[in-house]
């Protein structure tokens, strides 16, 4: 049995979803179907879910709500046309986004989430209907009904593993069910939508739960690339890769996989492929638990830009017991994440994304560093960029590291910092904004000229 998730560029119209209908019906194993809400139909489009959080918005600041409504529902309307629905699912979902906007607008996440969800459960209701409607014994499942259980933590919302057992009757239904991804809810019946791309999360969930042979992830690429294509002229294709492997590289900007969807499966080592919808006899990418990495030690690099360093000296500092954890609760207290924590005998970085920061925040903890841990020299650096080369055999290859500084310094770029996980499957370079481009180029000329396919 296999869970098969769908992108939103995978239904976004009308035609997309009969290719999905293909390829269901092409394998039998494909029982359940994870979707995401339509999404963009061409680079200057919308996708649903915008059109629901601008939807929202609209709706808490008290505005008139009927041009907004009125663009969501046109789109699921040309999709049901195009699939030769009647106008009755239009009204259906017409009705329940109108209900969702008589929700109670004082709790503004629920509201907001409530809104957001509506796209990936009226999209799997009409994705139903379709199957149906062409003869295949297909049913709509909610994830409240099946289980799908989540924290209680708005600000970052995770499925727990009570749900699983609940989760796994799934396998006994009949047919094929067709699940929305991105939202679960809480013990007392709330709902939540985990981050942006969460439906990944969902058909990983899935998978794990009902112990599938793989879960399949459709999306609009035929495989996971070594470097970014808008960067890098037809990279490498990646065939097969580690869970270790690919989580690097999500966290670090390859947008193809959400890097907290990789968990649930990683968990029970199902192996995860990311196939294209629109060429499906394409191999794909294969994610499992271990490849051989004799041959090809560096899989991919990844880029990212948007991260700030704190920058912390105090003499002595490496002598002053609990000053590490005492930095890390201010950061704690301001509810900010951090990244690396790079540090000398005397100082210490700690690189930060800088979404997480606002000028008052940081003025904040400046203070509170001089004050309370009587820092010498303390400020915030921004404009950083993250180069990270990610391959299993950076582990028992020598050299490597040498490989990549050389390169980068062809470039003529300077490297601000650099870190070697303690998995050693991934090696960071913290570099300026303007750099990351040319160091990216000259890095994946280092390790992957003349390579087409790795594995
Ligand atoms: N529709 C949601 C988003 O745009 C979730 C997803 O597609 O995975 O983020």
């Amino acid at each position: 049995m296999k869970v098969c998730k769908f992108g939103g560029t995978s239904v976004a119209t009308a035609d997309q979803i009969k290719k999905v209908a293909d390829i269901v019906l092409s394998d039998p194993a494909r029982k359940i179907v994870v979707v995401s809400a339509p999404g963009k139909r061409s680079d200057d489009d919308t996708k649903v879910t915008d059109l629901l959080i601008r939807l929202a918005e609209a709706a808490l600041d008290g505005k008139d709500t009927t041009a907004q409504l009125g663009e969501v529902v046109e789109r699921y309307r040309q999709i049901a046309e195009g699939l030769n629905l009647s106008n009755e699912i239009v009204q259906v979902i017409e009705n329940d986004l109108k209900e969702r906007l008589e929700g109670d607008k004082n709790d503004t996440t629920l509201f907001t989430d409530t809104l957001k969800a509506a796209g990936e459960d009226n999209n799997a209701k009409m994705i139903a209907e379709y199957f149906s409607s062409i003869g295949m014994e297909a049913q709509y499942i909610s994830p409240k009904d099946a289980g799908l259980l989540v924290n209680q933590r708005p600000a970052r919302v995770q499925a727990l593993p009570e749900g699983d057992a609940q989760l796994a009757k799934l396998r006994d239904l009949p047919g094929i069910i067709v699940f929305p991804g991105f939202f679960g809810f809480t013990e007392d019946g709330t709902l939540r939508t985990f981050n942006r791309g969460g439906s990944d999360i969902t058909g990983s969930l899935l998978a794990a739960a009902t112990d599938a042979e793989l879960y399949e992830n459709f999306t609009d690429v035929d495989s996971v690339f070594a470097a970014n294509p808008r960067v890098v002229d037809n990279p490498a294709a990646i065939s097969k890769m580690t869970y270790r492997e690919m989580r690097e590289l999500a966290y670090a900007g390859f947008s193809v996989f959400h890097d907290e969807a990789l968990i649930p499966a990683f968990r029970r080592s199902i192996p995860v492929c990311i196939k294209n919808t629109n060429n499906p006899s394409a191999p794909g990418t294969l994610i499992v638990k271990e490849r051989d990495h004799s041959s090809q030690q560096v899989i991919g690099i990844a880029a990212d830009d948007g991260f700030t360093t704190l920058f912390v000296d105090k003499f002595l500092m490496n002598l002053e017991i609990g000053f590490g954890r005492r930095l890390l609760q201010i950061l704690e207290e301001e509810e900010i994440p951090f990244e690396h924590t790079p540090s000398g005998i005397d100082n210490l970085s700690v690189i930060i994304r800088s979404r997480f920061l606002t000028p008052e925040k940081e003025q904040r903890i400046m203070e509170r560093i001089k004050d309370e841990l009587k820092a010498d020299d303390v400020h915030f650096n921004h404009d950083y960029s993250m180069i990270v080369l990610v391959g299993e055999g950076m582990r028992d290859t020598t050299g490597l590291a040498a490989r990549a500084a050389a390169a980068i310094a062809r470039t003529g770029a300077s490297i601000q910092m650099i870190n070697q996980g303690s998995s050693e499957v991934s090696l960071v370079f913290g570099v300026m904004n303007e750099d990351e481009t040319v160091i990216l180029k000259e890095l994946y000329k280092e390790f992957f000229s003349n390579i087409k396919v790795c594995s």
